[in-house]
């Protein structure tokens, strides 16, 4: 599959870090951002690269040539196909793929050289060909999705919706935003588009919502813009970190599974109601911490009121698009979540007899955990099953994770650990410091 790795952005915000380079050539570490983009191209036999050139690409040029030269930062090879279509007049950001049409004959990854970026590219195309849509954009949750543009799914991925920063938006959405990374069909290059500058997004992408033609894969690995000083030195201190690489879900990931009900939100029984969902205090602020430590956020939820008729999957996806906003709106975000809409009691009144089953994946029974676990990649011992009940310990231990109780409802009963209330498992006894800027990174314990 060819790469289409645009180039040609002038950076003017990042100019106090580096103003008389591109920014693709600015630093991290020892050699610039987009040898490092090109290098986890090339690990992965992703090699035929089209590099879109403008401001200052003669620097680029210079320094990548064809590909086929030694890299002056590493000594090794860049080891790869490079060609260029120089930008002489900006074009907006899509401009030049009309240009090069002509060598766009199959689906290409199309990349943004603005982002750092560490994925598993086959996993991404897997998903895509699996779908068969003509663009799959990638996308993530963020810190910042109150204002930040969002991308509206159905159950199965499809963008219904792109709603940019200043659209109205839902009351309640899941935190999903586009990460600049797309595979993207040839076909709809075809499109007459009668303008001077074209806009990828505004354009290109955007009209395709609603049609059934574009997917939204969505993954935890990382993905930074660097757009401003303060960002780029945030992915500095990733990179020096190694984060960024052990994010790639070709490595173990270790995950902090997260119950629900009287862990997250306030215990109210059976929760039907979406009004009644409530965020308890310091959740947020944990969760916060779990996303800057590099363990995955994952909530396992045993939802039975599914199984009663008491709630539908429709009223259930919007009480978790609550979760996903009200989290959203003090900077934490979960990375995935698994329900349980089982229960194995049948013969009651208003019941859905097809989910009264005994299954596997009600706690505590491990079938959540391990299916995040093939998804994700998860080492299991490595990971963490924090939950309020009897249940989440079982099945946190059944699934050979370490485990934390919460709370005083239940006796010993064999966890690794017991806490308060979520704030106190992540943080400890130092329970009060705050974490708002995310400057503290310590791991909450959890690697201990
Ligand atoms: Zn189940």
């Amino acid at each position: 599959m060819k790469v289409v790795i645009m180039a040609g952005g002038r950076g003017t915000r990042i100019s106090s870090v580096a103003s008389d380079i591109p920014k693709p050539m600015i630093k991290i570490g020892n050699k610039p951002v987009l040898e490092h983009e090109i290098e986890c191209l090339r690990e992965q036999g992703f090699t035929d690269i089209i590099l879109t050139v403008g401001h200052l690409g003669h620097i680029i040029m210079d320094y990548f040539g064809d590909g086929s030269k030694i890299s002056p930062s590493t000594n090794k090879p860049f080891g790869v196909n490079i060609e260029y279509y120089v930008e002489e007049k900006p074009l907006g950001n899509a401009g030049a793929l009309f240009k090069i049409k002509d060598k766009l004959k199959e689906d290409f990854l199309l990349l943004n050289a603005d982002a750092l970026f560490n994925i598993d590219f086959n996993r991404f195309v897997e998903f895509h060909k699996r779908n068969g849509g003509l663009v799959t954009l990638f996308t993530h949750p963020n810190s910042h999705p109150y204002d930040s543009g969002l991308i509206l799914v159905d159950d199965n991925n499809s963008v219904t919706n792109w709603l940019t920063k200043e659209d109205d938006r839902p009351q309640y959405y899941n935190n999903i935003v586009n990460a600049g990374l797309h595979i993207i069909s040839p076909t709809i290059l075809e499109k007459n588009i009668d303008k001077e500058k074209i806009d990828l997004d505004r354009d290109l992408l955007k009209p395709l919502a609603g049609t059934g033609k574009i997917f939204s894969y969505k993954s935890p690995e990382y993905v930074k813009d660097m757009g401003t000083p303060e960002r780029y030195r945030a992915v500095c201190k990733d990179y020096e970190e190694g984060r960024i690489q052990a994010k790639n879900l070709k490595n173990k990931q270790k995950a902090i599974f997260l119950d629900r009900d009287g862990t997250i939100n306030k215990e109210v029984g059976f929760l039907r109601n979406i009004d009644d969902f409530e965020l308890l205090p310091g959740v947020a602020k944990a969760i916060r911490r779990i996303n800057e430590s590099g363990y995955l956020a994952i909530v396992v939820t045993n939802q039975p009121v599914i199984a009663r008729g008491e709630v539908t999957f429709e009223q259930l996806r919007e009480i978790h698009k609550k979760m996903e906003t009200l989290l959203g709106n003090e900077g934490a975000y979960i990375d995935d979540l698994f329900f349980c809409p089982h229960h194995p009691d049948s013969g009651f009144e208003g019941e859905v007899k097809e989910l009264k089953i005994k299954c596997d994946c009600r706690k505590p029974n491990a079938g959540m955990l391990i299916e995040a676990a093939k998804k994700y990649n998860i080492d299991l011992e490595k990971s963490w099953m924090i939950g309020d009940s009897k249940n989440d310990i079982g099945a946190g231990k059944k699934a050979g994770c370490r485990t934390i109780l919460l709370g005083n409802k239940v006796r010993d009963i064999g966890e690794d650990r017991r806490a308060e209330d979520l704030e106190e498992a992540v943080f400890g006894n130092n329970k009060k410091i705050d974490n708002k800027k995310g400057e503290n990174r310590s791991d909450g314990g959890f690697d201990r």
